[in-house]
């Protein structure tokens, strides 16, 4: 493996417009500005493309992408209590999961060592036939899907700290024991899923773990069954990639949950997972999720990157100015619609 860590992105995010919603675009900016002055922790930015049609419907059936598409045409609609189309959402959404299966391709290429694909809407809670909870189409099950179709891989490890069960991806897997799918999670809490006694059906049973916790929840829970659960499965299981569905909504300044992971938290469980990677010799990958807190959210992206191989930016002493000036330049570049 070789080359720099990578950063998939691309402007589409800012066009899901969801009104007044917690999943706004200004999550993306809110972002952008952290790893702009950060330098992007010497990630290297790569638009993302659009999925293939072919790609996406291994996952979800033409009737479901197709409606998407025509609700998005149509100008949006709401299609649940959560859940907003707008005019631009179809196409974000193709480049969500564009992002996260070009991710893969990098990885498993060798091309990059590890990435972060940094997009809204977010996927874990969207069914193969049913867009909800703020998703619409399943970007991290999208990619590993195609890891299995298009690379062959036998044994996918998908570790969801989002603080809401990936009720999704939970069910997109249900039954194969190529996808290893663990998930930490609030219960109780939306979607309401995800008790430990979902362990995964037929050929694939035992390949689900759901490690629910309870309201309260913090660093020490979080890192505890990353670093006593998930990281043993990793080695028994020994998965060729590891891909993390990365939410950020388990932080304690999150107005949807009631957990209380810490910045430093979020760097530790990345820097653990990073290491049992290390150690198997696979690459990782994160996919971003949820995270509302603006502020808490940005940090705690930005966090996880330098703990999965990012180049710490030197807090000031060396050369910020100038690369912040540079970052910022390249930020206009990159969203024309920021200023
Ligand atoms: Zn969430």
């Amino acid at each position: 493996m070789s080359g720099a860590p990578v950063l998939l992105q691309h402007p589409s995010s800012l066009d899901h417009d969801t009104g007044p919603h917690p999943e706004q675009p200004a999550r993306m900016v809110a972002i952008e500005r952290e790893l702009a002055a950060r330098g992007y922790l010497g990630f290297a930015r790569v638009s993302s493309p659009a999925v293939e049609r072919s790609v996406l419907e291994a996952v979800h059936p033409p009737s479901h992408v197709e409606l998407i598409e025509r609700v998005a045409a149509r100008g949006g609609a709401r299609i649940d209590a959560d859940t907003v189309v707008s005019g631009g959402s179809f196409v974000a959404a193709l480049h969500a999961c564009g992002g996260a299966v070009s991710l893969v391709d990098r990885l498993l290429s060798g091309s990059a060592p590890t990435g972060f694909s940094v997009h809204r809407p977010p996927g874990h809670h969207a069914e193969t036939a049913r867009a909800m909870g703020f998703c619409l189409f399943n970007s991290i099950a999208v990619a590993a899907r195609h890891a299995l179709d298009a690379h062959g891989l036998q044994r996918v490890l998908i570790v969801d700290w989002d603080v809401h069960h990936g009720n999704g991806t939970n069910d997109i897997f249900h039954g194969e024991p190529r996808v290893l799918f663990c998930s930490i999670h609030q219960s109780p809490l939306y979607p309401g899923t995800g008790p430990a006694s979902d362990v995964g059906s037929g050929a694939g049973r035992g390949f689900t773990v759901n490690l629910p916790v309870a309201p309260g929840a913090g660093d020490p829970e979080f890192r505890s069954l990353i670093d006593h659960v998930v990281v043993p499965l990793a080695r028994a299981y020994r998965p060729q990639l590891l891909l993390i569905s990365a939410g950020f909504d388990a932080h304690a300044e999150d107005p949807l949950a009631d957990c209380g992971v810490s910045d430093a938290g979020y760097g530790e469980m990345a820097r653990s997972l990073r290491g049992a990677a290390a150690e198997l010799g696979v690459p990782v990958g994160a996919v971003l999720e949820g995270g509302y807190a603006l502020d808490a959210l940005a940090r705690s992206v930005a966090g996880t990157m330098k703990e999965l191989g990012g180049v710490a930016s030197s807090d000031g002493a060396v050369g910020v100015a100038d690369v912040s000036g540079r970052a910022l330049q390249r930020l206009g570049e990159f969203w024309p619609g920021l200023a």
